[in-house]
């Protein structure tokens, strides 16, 4: 996002709106207050612009040229990757699973949230988490989520360099974990999350097993993580678009 000095007429009225904090005011070669964008901190989430408070009209979204376009990609939910046609962060999310079948019996569906309003995150970041997990060994990073598709290396979870400078609201690395591991993969994410420097948070499910058992649960909790009361549970009502192997 930027702002055209020329129509700004130093309101304030769009600095409450940033979800990054990234608009500041600075004085114009008139001496006049003006709004400024700080384009490394700005994610291009369109916040600001949607919110139609600027009375000059003064805020506009420049054409996104790659590598900077994966920021609108991820953070602006108007916009739609071009690999998955999903809006946001760009993936199904496991929770769907009944239906695309990605994680099957004896996997858990694991996921690291990176980045909030406030904080974002950027790819550095990111490139550590996934470094950190794919050296676990046993980790198979979701291929239907665009994250993955940024990966220059999938076995090592280094990222694209081109993208190493971005930074975005809101990311999910997604992956497939065999339940063995499931504490193994949690120990991880602990240790290198003191190195980040915005936060991080876990998704954990894997299917209902008989006795209406969920392992998943049972091996975060023997890991130090108790699952929040707000969990989902997904009953299954979707037409499944692969063919159940049952256990
Ligand atoms: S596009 Fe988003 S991050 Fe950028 S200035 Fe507007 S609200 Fe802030
Ligand atoms: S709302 Fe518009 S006119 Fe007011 S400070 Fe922001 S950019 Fe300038």
């Amino acid at each position: 996002m930027k702002v055209d000095e020329s129509k700004c007429l130093g309101c304030g009225r769009c600095r409450a709106y940033c979800t990054m904090g990234a608009i500041s005011f600075t004085r114009d070669a008139r001496g006049r207050v003006c709004a400024q964008v700080d384009q490394h901190e700005c994610v291009d989430c369109g916040v600001c612009f949607r919110a139609e408070v600027c009375p000059g009209e003064a805020l506009y979204e420049p054409k996104p040229e790659w590598p900077r376009s994966v920021r609108s990609t991820f953070s602006n939910p108007l916009v739609e990757h071009k690999e998955t046609r999903i809006p946001g962060r760009g993936t199904e999310e496991m929770k769907t699973n009944d239906v695309t079948g990605r994680f099957k019996w004896g996997e858990a569906g694991m996921a690291v949230e990176m980045g909030r309003p406030g904080t974002g995150a950027r790819f550095t970041d990111i490139e550590k988490v996934a470094m950190a997990l794919s050296s676990l060994g046993d980790i198979h990073f979701e291929p239907k989520n665009p994250l993955t598709g940024l990966m220059a290396d999938k076995n090592t979870g280094k990222m694209n360099p081109e993208v190493m400078d971005e930074k975005v609201l809101s990311a999910i690395i997604e992956m497939t974990v065999p339940l063995d591991r499931v504490q193994d993969v949690i120990g991880a994410v602990r240790k290198v999350a003191q190195e980040l420097s915005t936060v991080c948070s876990f998704d954990l499910t894997c299917k209902v097993h008989p006795g209406d058992t969920v392992p998943a649960f049972d091996l975060a909790r023997k890991a130090g993580v108790s699952p929040t009361i707000n969990g989902k549970t997904n009953v299954g009502l979707g037409k499944p678009f692969f063919e159940e192997v049952k256990q």
